[in-house]
C-alpha cells in the first residue's frame, strides 16, 4: 500500500503518474487526471497542474499561489465520491484529506473536466506526439454541501489503511 502511487492505482508512482507527470502521456480519462493531479500535489508538479487546467480558466490560478499553499499541506488520502462521465464534460466529486498546521483537513470538490484541444504550452510540455486532438482538462471546481465528518480516534482511519485512526493519521 505505501508503495502503491498516491493515485489510488496498484502500480508504483514511477510505473503509474510519473509518466502522466512528465510528459510521456496524456490522461487517458477525467477520473485518470483528476487523480494524477491529486498526485501531482504529493510530488510537487505545479507544473503539471498549471498545464493540465483548461486554458479557458488557467488565467485564474498562479504557480506561487499553488506552490506556497501546498508547501504547507501534507496530503493523507484521496477518496473519489463520485463519477458522471460525459464524451465532452465530466464531473467527479471527490474529497482529499490532509493536515496543516498539525490540523486534519479536507477538501470536498465537484470538479468538472473538459475535453479541450491541445495548447501551444501543454503540447510543449510533452515528450510524445498526441494523436488525439483533444485530451482532457480540468476546467473548475464547485464546492458541494458537504456532509463528511472528522474521523472519531477509533474510527478506521480516512487514508483506507484498516487500522484505527488514533494509530494511523491522527500521528
Ligand atoms: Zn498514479
Ligand atoms: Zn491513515
Amino acid at each position: 500500500m505505501k508503495n502503491n502511487c498516491a493515485c489510488g492505482s496498484a502500480l508504483p508512482y514511477h510505473a503509474c503518474c510519473s509518466s502522466l507527470h512528465l510528459g510521456h502521456a496524456v490522461a487517458a480519462c477525467a477520473e485518470n487526471l483528476m487523480r494524477s493531479r491529486y498526485c501531482a500535489f504529493i510530488h510537487h508538479k505545479i507544473d503539471y497542474l498549471v498545464l493540465t487546467h483548461s486554458i479557458e480558466t488557467r488565467d485564474s490560478i498562479s504557480f506561487s499561489d499553488i506552490k506556497s499553499w501546498n508547501d504547507s499541506c501534507q496530503w493523507l488520502a484521496l477518496n473519489v465520491v463520485n463519477v458522471i462521465s460525459g464524451d465532452k464534460e465530466t464531473s467527479v466529486e471527490f474529497v482529499a484529506w490532509y493536515k496543516q498546521d498539525g490540523h486534519l483537513k479536507f477538501h470536498h470538490e465537484l470538479s468538472t473536466f473538459k475535453k479541450q484541444f491541445l495548447d501551444n504550452d501543454f503540447k510543449q510540455s510533452l515528450q510524445m506526439d498526441v494523436l488525439a486532438a483533444q485530451v482532457w482538462f480540468y476546467h473548475s471546481a464547485n464546492y458541494p454541501t458537504s456532509t463528511v465528518t472528522m474521523p472519531k480516534r477509533n474510527d478506521h482511519c480516512i487514508c483506507g489503511s484498516g487500522i484505527k485512526f488514533k494509530k494511523c493519521c491522527a500521528k
